[in-house]
């Protein structure tokens, strides 16, 4: 005996969904430029030198999304 239980299969159509939408979201916008984007050192890859400018530099962006006019 094999009922199917609609709850099982809406979720599983659920997941379909999300692994659809992760799959198409937008790349990041940082291209690789070969250097830190925070403090300019050179790098071989990724866009920071290290963990600590990548933290300051998304906390500056932060901050500037936030800024509001006055
Ligand atoms: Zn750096």
């Amino acid at each position: 005996m094999n009922f199917p239980d609609p709850a099982d299969e809406a979720a599983e159509r659920e997941q379909q969904l999300i692994a659809l939408a992760l799959a198409n979201r937008p790349v990041p916008q940082m291209t690789y430029t070969g250097e830190c984007h925070y403090c300019e050192e050179p790098i071989d890859k990724g866009h920071f030198c290290s963990d600590e400018c990548r933290t300051d530099h998304e906390r500056i962006q932060h901050a500037l999304r936030n800024q509001k006019v006055a």
